[in-house]
């Protein structure tokens, strides 16, 4: 059975790159005869807008998404993600951190592909359990690997390109890589396909799912969207939130940024006429790496 997901943040309300990842897994697994879940990711809540998932629900439906089962939402499944991590401390796998960003800041010498690499000070001491710390998950030399769909062969060796991680904060919110990796592996997650600024997250999210036992799911990282500055469509860079007037028209666009074959008929058709026909046409392989807007 394939099962497919959609897992906004809800930060605001969603724009034509949310569009592209929603329309692009939805085909997927459709096309596959599977599932498709919609999860809303507000593990942290101190970056939720107050509104935004139930607006993403609405628009998601406006544009003719019909998803299986009910929404789950992060902010509900800490005890989750806290059994999880409890088993990691369990291994000593994890260690708590109370380094502050400055000592983090002023101890690195290494830069990883995302920037200083944390020097991994609090693994060898150990901190007093009164104190606020965050949970940092052990790092390793091997290498971990796998093939996306669209984006080819990709490797991290984690302690050098990444470092040791942060599973829980010191806030006590958990991090999006251990909550996405506990939620797609019990909703039975087998096709993740997303945008390519995740690209780099995966390996991480293997190698917890390593550690955890869960099965790897396949991967299909889709170019990102851009805008004519050459940044990536997000809240950062004030993305338009979709509009609720003009759904076929921004669907064909969708449909066209991820290069699927459109009839010249397609603007006469109805919203529902435009699903059928992606759907039955949808192919994957279409879609190349390379970044185009
Ligand atoms: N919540 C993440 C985002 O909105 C996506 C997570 C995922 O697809 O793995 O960027
Ligand atoms: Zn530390």
């Amino acid at each position: 059975m394939t099962i497919g997901r959609f897992a906004p943040s809800p930060t605001g309300p969603l724009h034509f790159g949310s569009l592209v990842a929603a329309v692009a897994s939805y085909c997927d697994a459709r096309q596959r005869g599977g599932q498709w879940l919609l999860r809303i990711e507000d593990v942290d809540s101190t970056r939720s807008i107050k509104g935004a998932s139930d607006d993403i629900i609405r628009t998601l439906a406006a544009y003719g998404f019909a998803w299986d089962g009910e929404v789950v939402y992060q902010s509900q499944r800490s005890a989750l993600y806290q059994q999880m991590l409890e088993q990691l401390q369990a291994r000593a796998l994890v260690y708590a951190c109370t380094c502050s960003r400055k000592e983090i800041a002023d101890s690195s010498t290494m830069q990883g592909i995302e920037g200083a690499i944390y020097p991994g000070t609090c693994r060898t001491h150990a901190v007093a359990t009164d104190t606020a710390a965050a949970w940092r998950l052990k790092t390793q030399a091997a290498p971990i690997s796998f093939t996306d769909l669209i984006q080819g062969h990709q490797q991290h060796a984690l302690a050098s390109a990444i470092g040791d991680f942060v599973l829980k904060r010191a806030d006590g919110v958990f991090s999006y890589q251990l909550a996405v990796v506990v939620d797609d592996a019990l909703q039975g997650v087998t096709h993740i396909v997303r945008g390519a600024d995740l690209l780099n997250s995966t390996t991480r999210q293997i190698y917890l799912q390593q550690l955890l036992g869960y099965p790897t799911p396949l991967y299909a990282h889709i170019p990102v969207v851009i805008n004519r500055d050459g940044q990536k469509l997000s809240k950062q860079t004030l993305a338009q939130a979709l509009p609720s007037d003009n759904i076929k028209a921004t669907l064909i666009a969708a449909l066209a940024f991820l290069q699927q074959p459109l009839p010249d008929a397609i603007h006469t058709y109805s919203v529902d006429g435009i699903w059928q026909w992606a759907l039955s046409h949808w192919q994957l392989p279409h879609i190349t790496a390379a970044q185009h807007s």
